[in-house]
């Protein structure tokens, strides 16, 4: 469904932060890119998103070659870390915005913005601000915004890294739900072992730019590839 082929990324035009990375994603798979800070994997989800372009290499959606549509035009749901919600507007009109740039009608909107918000359980806060809301609320919402135009690949950086335990682990079974429930592809990155091995169902352990191991969970902890895919899976569990 995603294919990155041969890609490469460069900064600097020296060093590589992405080497030779070939990776294909199955549709309605989650999976997760873990890795320690600066192996790459946040870098691969921005070329996958558009924001930045591959040095070298091609990244397919689809069976379609991606590298020159705009990110606008590759229809995938986004949800980082600070949230990004627009300060200024309401979580109603938060919503509507990715509706609205795609030209919808008015009451097509509205309705799926209620659906939306529905799904994450949010429904008596359309009015709100971003600012009125807690941090988790503020996370729901922005996990409404990736979902609302009902895309068939969502990208996740990170989302819950600004959360507290308890609340992380009420939206990790939240997003994992939802993801099940819609049956959508989600690519997320995280550093956090934990996080990956309960979600995904199937995990690339990045280092250093290089994909060390890709696999189920359960095969990362019983049959790890090499010494830095033993560490850092044991690490912190
Ligand atoms: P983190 O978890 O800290 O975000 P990561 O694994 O996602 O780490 P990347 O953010 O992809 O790693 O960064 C990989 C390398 O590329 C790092 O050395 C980083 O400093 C560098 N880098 C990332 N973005 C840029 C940029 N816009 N310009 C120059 N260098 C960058």
């Amino acid at each position: 469904f995603v294919r990155f082929a041969d890609v490469q990324k460069t900064y600097d035009g020296e060093t590589l932060v992405v080497k030779n990375l070939n990776l294909a994603i199955r549709r309605g798979e989650f999976l997760t890119m873990l890795g320690p800070s600066g192996s790459g994997k946040t870098t691969c989800l921005m070329m996958l998103a558009g924001f930045e372009a591959a040095t070298h290499g091609e990244i397919f959606l689809d069976g379609r070659p991606i590298n020159h549509v705009p990110p606008y035009r590759r229809d995938i749901g986004m949800v980082f870390q600070n949230y990004a919600l627009f300060p200024h507007m309401s979580v109603a009109e938060n919503l509507a915005f990715p509706l609205e740039v795609r030209g919808m009608a008015k009451d097509v909107i509205a309705a799926k913005v209620k659906r939306a918000l529905e799904m994450v359980r949010l429904e008596s806060f359309a009015n709100r601000r971003p600012a009125q809301l807690s941090g988790g609320q503020q996370q729901r919402i922005a996990l409404a915004r990736a979902l609302v135009f009902e895309p068939k690949l969502v990208l996740m950086d990170e989302p819950l890294g600004a959360l507290d335990k308890q609340l992380r682990e009420n939206m990790q079974y939240e997003i994992k739900h939802l993801h099940e429930r819609l049956g959508i592809t989600v690519v997320y990155v995280t550093h956090d072992q934990g996080e990956a091995l309960t979600m995904s169902d199937r995990v690339a352990v990045f280092n250093d730019g290089v994909i060390q191991q890709l696999a189920p969970p359960a095969e990362l902890y019983e049959a790890p590839e090499n010494a830095f895919v033993a560490q850092f899976i044991g690490e912190n569990n």
